[in-house]
């Protein structure tokens, strides 16, 4: 901790998800459980209802607030576009930090502590804190920062590590069992409407390499969701036991979609997000596009295609 620091903001990437949430908030809950004299504020655009649980979640500010920070902290955010709407408390500040695991961050702040083969942002957060300072409601946030960034310890950035540090957080009493159902697995019927009309929507393509899908606005207005609740899709189409790429896509405006891609274990896909615009990790990554579904699923093809 650096001396002297009296006010610190906190952020994380919009569309925030468990990784990012989870580290914001334990950040936040660190600071205000070990260091009263400083003041410390947190910012995220809409945090899904799922994680209504965590300490403190009610003191998240949605609105950027007209201060100067000593310390500003970027967490979970390979790029500064995606702090959008939080950009003028991160310019306005006198140091900023970024604390991240994206193998496409552009290490953009003052100091930059960025380790790409992390599990989650949760656990370099983990790495920068005192053990002996860390609470229960710290230790839930950063186990929810690594559970939903490793799909429930499963995906290959999991290490002995991650698994080290989850275990810790269990040493807390934390409710690990309905942590991970409650936020993670669990899904409203509309999102399970959705995922159905997704998995319907879905095509093999490439020597079914490659599977693709996609909602529009007319399926989200049909099943009364809308593109924040979509999260969990790509990961079922990654499934496919022939597939090595979940290519999934949804429509963000009239000429445009969110790119979501997945690989098991040949396609890089961070590249690709990160030729067209994107970023994110070897095995997950995301971008958005201009264009048709057609033309969209063509480029996608022919990008993936290279690699295969
Ligand atoms: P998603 O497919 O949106 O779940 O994202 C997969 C990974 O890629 C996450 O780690 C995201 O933070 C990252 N990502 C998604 N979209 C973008 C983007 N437009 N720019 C940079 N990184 C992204
Ligand atoms: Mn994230
Ligand atoms: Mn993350």
């Amino acid at each position: 901790m650096v001396i002297n620091v009296k006010n610190v903001g906190i952020t994380g990437h919009i569309r925030p998800d468990g990784d990012c949430v989870g580290s914001c908030m334990a950040l936040y809950n660190y600071i205000i459980s070990n260091y009263e004299d400083i003041c410390v504020d947190v910012y995220l655009e809409d945090v899904g209802e799922e994680f209504n649980f965590i300490t403190n979640i009610d003191k998240v500010k949605k609105e950027p607030l007209d201060k100067i920070y000593d310390v500003f902290v970027v967490l979970d955010c390979s790029d500064l576009d995606r702090i959008a709407p939080f950009r003028k408390c991160y310019d306005n500040a006198k140091s900023t930090v970024c604390v991240d695991h994206h193998i496409s961050n552009l290490n953009y702040a003052d100091k930059n502590i960025v380790k790409p083969d992390a599990s989650s942002c949760a656990q370099v957060l983990f790495g920068l804190l005192d053990e002996s300072k860390i609470n229960k409601a710290v230790a839930e946030c950063i186990y929810i920062g690594i559970i939903h960034d490793t799909g429930v310890f499963k995906y290959s950035s999991t290490s002995k590590e991650t698994m080290e540090i989850a275990g810790k957080m269990m040493e807390h009493g934390i409710d690990f069992t309905s942590i991970i159902d409650n936020s993670f697995y669990m899904r409203t019927y509309a999102q399970t409407k959705i995922l159905g009309k997704a998995i319907g929507n879905s095509k093999l393509l490439c020597d079914d390499k490659i599977i693709a899908s996609y909602i529009d606005f007319e399926h989200m207005e049909e099943c009364g969701v809308n593109n924040k609740q979509l999260g969990g899709v790509v990961e079922q189409l990654r499934l496919t036991n022939c597939v090595e790429v979940a290519a999934f896509i949804y429509q963000v405006n009239i000429d445009e979609y969110k790119v979501s891609l997945r690989s098991k274990s040949i396609v890089d896909v961070s590249t690709i997000a990160m030729k067209f615009g994107g970023g994110g990790h070897i095995r997950a990554a995301g971008f958005n596009m201009k264009g048709t579904k057609e033309s969209i699923f063509e480029t996608l093809v022919e990008e993936i295609a290279k690699q295969l």
